[in-house]
């Protein structure tokens, strides 16, 4: 890749999406493709071949997609399943038949079974069921992986795929019933501390380990990747992460902090925990000269400066 390529990103408004757009500005790339749903429907095979047809991109960031928590994957299962393999299934097929040099698809690891052991490594991939509550999404997701093996193999394509751990950061959904812990709690202590409240429930026992990594080094892992290596090096995807988790009540506690909230955590324990624990191997990663490098605690101040900036949209 140089800064005269010409780049599409897939889903430039979302949080993957928009963090790889940052990131490639920011390092002089000039012709980065990017279109509203309004403009063209992914979904839509007619829409995506004529775009590509037209634009011809080189590299490809795959990272539109149907998203959402648990809430929004048991009610609207359908739609997860159908929407995201519709939209892989073109992007990817466009980028072999228009001969796109590159395509990165972005996963999750949600993909892994749900009682692989951890840390998750790569290898752990289709060895057990997966987790029920979001399986269509999963499967996609899988479904994905395999399209761009398959590709690569029956045409040489250099197609790659990266799974991130939880990811945070600018543009996620801060909505409190819908979205992840980490922004959820976010705004759970900053209007407990405007509206002068006691206390922050926090959901479950607080004693479930995640793993969190900024969206910004995902997008630096993602533009390194496509900037310097080949499938072939690769192999089928790879983990992203920090390789580090904590209990939800050590992150509950530095959200506090960063916050400046001074009243009390209070763990609601008819609330479900989930997994106990979610952790990324990232050696593979770390094998190619990749390493994770905002800290928690860093990039947590970072997304709340920018969520008092966006507080009112
Ligand atoms: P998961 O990683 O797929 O389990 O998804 P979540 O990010 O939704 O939840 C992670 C953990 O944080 C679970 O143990 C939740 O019970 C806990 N948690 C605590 N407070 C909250 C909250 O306000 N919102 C969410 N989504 N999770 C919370």
């Amino acid at each position: 890749m140089d800064t005269e390529s010409s780049i599409y990103v897939a889903g430039h408004r979302g949080l993957v999406g928009s963090a790889l757009v940052r990131k490639l500005k920011a390092l002089g790339y000039r012709h980065i493709l990017t279109k509203t749903r309004n403009e063209l429907d992914l979904t839509n095979p007619y829409q995506v071949d004529h775009f590509f047809e037209e634009n011809r991109p080189q590299y490809v960031f795959l990272a539109a997609a149907k998203v959402g928590g648990i809430y929004a994957n048991s009610k609207y299962p359908a739609d997860f399943i159908r929407e995201n393999l519709a939209i892989q299934t073109n992007v990817i097929h466009a980028s072999y038949r228009f001969q796109a040099k590159k395509l990165l698809f972005l996963g999750s690891s949600c993909i892994y079974p749900k009682m692989a052991p951890q840390p998750l490594m790569e290898d752990y991939l289709l060895s057990g069921k997966l987790e029920h509550t979001n399986e269509p999404y999963a499967i996609a997701k899988i479904a994905g992986i395999k399209m761009c093996e398959a590709y690569n193999k029956q045409y040489n394509t250099n197609f790659m795929a990266v799974m991130p751990t939880n990811l945070y950061g600018p543009n996620d959904n801060f909505d409190l019933e819908h979205s992840h812990v980490l922004p959820a709690l976010i705004r759970k202590f900053h209007e407990a501390k405007a509206t002068g409240q006691g206390h922050v429930v926090v959901w479950g026992t607080g004693t479930p380990r995640r793993e969190f990594l900024h969206v910004d080094d995902l997008a630096d892992a993602c533009i390194y990747l496509m900037d310097k290596f080949h499938a072939k090096t690769v192999g089928p995807f790879l983990n992203i992460g920090t390789g580090e988790d904590l209990p939800i009540k050590e992150l509950a506690q530095l959200i506090r902090q960063t916050v400046g909230f001074t009243g009390n955590i209070v763990f609601d324990s008819t609330k479900p925990d989930g997994t106990p624990r979610k952790v990324l191997d990232v050696s593979k990663t770390d094998r190619l000269g990749w390493k994770a490098s905002i800290g928690l605690k860093d990039g947590i101040e970072q997304t709340y400066r920018w969520f008092q900036e966006h507080y009112d949209q």
